[in-house]
């Protein structure tokens, strides 16, 4: 009787440890390499800004700012 419980509880450890093994990742856990911002440098100065942040005229070439846009390239 008193290795049936030894065994009992073994056999309880055994499945407690690998149902938290199984857990998982917490989602919306920020990804461990940072996003890179991609940088274009201006038709214009060869300035580089973000993508974001840079003006495109209409052949698309990015440009660092509206003076530079109107100036177009050099
Ligand atoms: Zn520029």
């Amino acid at each position: 009787m008193k290795y049936l419980v030894l065994i009992g509880v073994l056999v309880l450890a055994w499945v407690l440890f690998f149902k938290v093994r199984r857990k998982p990742p917490p989602v919306g856990r920020p990804d461990a390499t940072p996003q890179v911002a991609a940088m274009l440098a201006c038709t214009h100065c060869g300035l580089h800004v973000p993508k974001a942040e840079a003006l495109f005229d209409a052949s698309g070439r990015p440009y660092c700012g509206e003076a530079h846009r109107l100036a177009g390239p050099q």
